[in-house]
């Protein structure tokens, strides 16, 4: 049985890289749910929260009544992967916003915008997580520079993730998992399995 039968996982749509975890969740099973409006939160077993620029984001998010329902999604303990500016979302502090940009919050750490050089200096490359190998594409990625208490690493830029000088590129408190890259483009499929993971332990089925 496909790791997403029978879940649904809505995937915020107003700015950004949607399609690609739409056609990622649904090779894995899942039905994913467009969310652009706050009634498409309701009866979901996981959110995804894609990269793309994560002020046009956030300003959206405000425009369009998102923002406190997303809020009280993500405390009510929503099994959610942010990937990029998603990270950039869940961060309770963001370093370099833009100006009057503003985060969901929820996860303790601290990140800096483009932490690792312009769009040109994009690169694809292969992690060492805690979930194993991972092949990841940094567009524009976020670095997280400071974790709280209780927030795991998952994932370093290199080959060694428990390196403590490499910059930390996953992190994971409770339902939240955040990512700097992208798995979505390179075909991987770990980080989304682990969401699929936590939501089904969620549902009280059998991981
Ligand atoms: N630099 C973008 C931002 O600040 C994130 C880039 C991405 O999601 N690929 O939102």
């Amino acid at each position: 049985m496909l790791p997403g039968a029978g879940l649904r996982v809505g995937v915020l749509a107003l700015q950004g890289g949607v399609r690609e975890h739409v056609e990622l969740l649904t090779s894995l099973g899942a039905r994913a749910v467009l969310v652009r409006r706050p009634v498409q939160l309701e009866d979901l077993d996981a959110l995804v929260l894609p990269g793309g620029e994560s002020s046009t984001i956030d300003r959206l998010t405000r425009i369009l009544g998102l923002r406190d329902p997303l809020r009280a999604t993500l405390a009510g303990g929503l099994p959610t992967l942010g990937t990029c500016a998603g990270l950039i979302l869940l961060a309770d502090r963001v370093l370099d916003p833009a100006p009057g940009q503003q985060s969901l919050g929820g996860l303790d750490v601290t990140v800096r915008r483009n932490a690792f050089g312009r769009q040109v200096d994009s690169a694809e490359e292969t992690l060492a997580t805690t979930l194993g190998p991972v092949r990841a594409a940094f567009i524009r990625a976020p670095e997280v520079v400071a974790v709280g208490e209780g927030v795991e690493v998952n994932a370093r830029r290199g080959d060694d993730v428990g390196d403590p000088h490499a910059p930390i590129v996953g992190v994971r408190a409770g339902s939240l998992l955040g990512i700097s890259f992208h798995p979505e483009l390179t075909g991987e499929t770990t980080v989304h399995r682990e969401l699929l993971r936590l939501a089904s332990v969620r549902r009280g089925r059998v991981g």
